[in-house]
C-alpha cells in the first residue's frame, strides 16, 4: 500500500505499505486438464521466488490495465522494466503495450473492488517458462485517499490514480514521473518479498525491518522505507528527479531468494 500525504506546502510524505487480502482460492482452480497451471489469487510475496528467481520461470511479462486518464508515465515504465531487469533473474522482462479499460465508476476502489475489476480484465496468466504480472490503474481513489498503491495478491499491484494526481501537484512536489516510478518499483517490492513479508522466503539476513510500520525497511533512504519525505526547500529547487534504490539490506535479502 501506499499512502501519499501532505504536509504543508512544501514537504510531501509517502507512506508505502503492503495489502495482505483474505485470499481463500481452492488449489487447482482455474486450471484445465493437463494444461499449466498457476493460482494468481495468493497473497502478495507468495510468488517471490518464481519472481526472483529463474527456476521455475525464465521470462516475466507484465500487464497493464488503465482507466482513462491515466495512461502510466513512459519514463516511469522504464524505470520498472530496468528494475525488473537489475534484480530479477530473467532472460526477458517485457512490458506489455498499456490497455485502457472502462472507468469502473466510482469514487473509490476498495482492494475487493481492484479484485473483481481484475477478474474482469486480466487476459495475460502464467505459463510454462513464462510468469505474468498485472497492474493495474485505477480512476478513484483508494479507500484511504492517501493511498498511491497496493499489491494485493502474488503477482498484482493496483494504484490510484487521484492520488497520483495529489502527489505530483504543487509547489515542492515530486514529479508524476517520481511518483509513479517511485511506486511501482515499492510495491513489485513487496511482491519480491521486501521486507520480511511471511511465507515469502525473502527472509532478511540482517535484522532491518521497521516493524512499527508493517512489512517496510528501517532504512529512510531506501525505496522500502514507509515513507519518503522532501521537506528541503533546497532539494526540491534542485531536484534531479532521482529515485531511491534499494539498500545493501534489502539487496542481500533478495539475493538470498533467488534474485540478483
Ligand atoms: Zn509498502
Ligand atoms: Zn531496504
Amino acid at each position: 500500500m501506499i499512502p501519499s500525504k501532505f504536509i504543508g506546502i512544501l514537504s510531501l510524505l509517502i507512506i508505502l505499505t503492503v495489502s495482505y487480502g483474505c485470499t481463500n482460492n481452492p488449489p487447482g482452480s482455474g486450471g484445465g486438464g493437463g494444461e499449466f497451471s498457476y493460482d494468481h489469487q495468493q497473497n502478495p510475496g507468495l510468488s517471490a521466488n518464481d519472481l526472483l528467481s529463474d527456476e521455475s520461470f525464465s521470462e516475466l511479462i507484465v500487464e497493464i490495465d488503465y482507466m482513462p486518464g491515466y495512461a502510466p508515465n513512459t519514463r516511469a515504465l522504464d524505470s520498472l522494466r530496468a528494475f525488473l531487469e537489475q534484480r530479477l533473474n530473467k532472460t526477458s522482462v517485457t512490458i506489455l503495450a498499456p490497455t485502457q479499460i472502462p472507468s469502473g465508476d466510482q469514487n473509490s476502489y476498495s482492494a475487493n473492488d481492484v479484485r473483481e475489476i481484475e477478474s474482469q480484465r486480466r487476459n495475460n496468466f502464467s505459463e510454462e517458462g513464462i510468469l505474468a504480472t498485472y497492474l493495474l490503474i485505477t480512476d478513484g481513489y483508494y479507500t484511504q485517499q492517501n493511498v498511491l498503491g497496493i499489491a494485493y495478491y502474488n503477482t498484482s499491484n493496483a494504484f490510484f490514480g487521484p492520488a497520483y494526481d495529489d502527489a505530483s501537484t504543487g509547489f515542492g512536489s515530486l514529479t508524476r514521473y517520481q511518483v509513479e516510478a517511485i511506486s511501482f518499483r515499492h510495491e513489485f517490492g513487496h511482491l519480491l518479498g521486501l521486507v520480511n513479508v511471511p511465507g515469502s522466503g525473502t527472509d532478511m539476513q540482517t535484522d532491518h525491518q521497521d516493524e512499527q510500520n508493517g512489512s517496510h525497511c528501517d532504512n529512510e533512504s531506501c525505496l522500502m522505507y514507509y515513507a519518503m519525505q522532501r521537506s528541503d526547500l533546497i532539494e526540491q529547487l534542485f531536484n534531479d528527479e532521482t529515485i531511491p534504490v534499494l539498500d545493501a539490506n534489502c539487496i542481500a535479502d533478495i539475493q538470498a531468494n533467488g534474485g540478483k
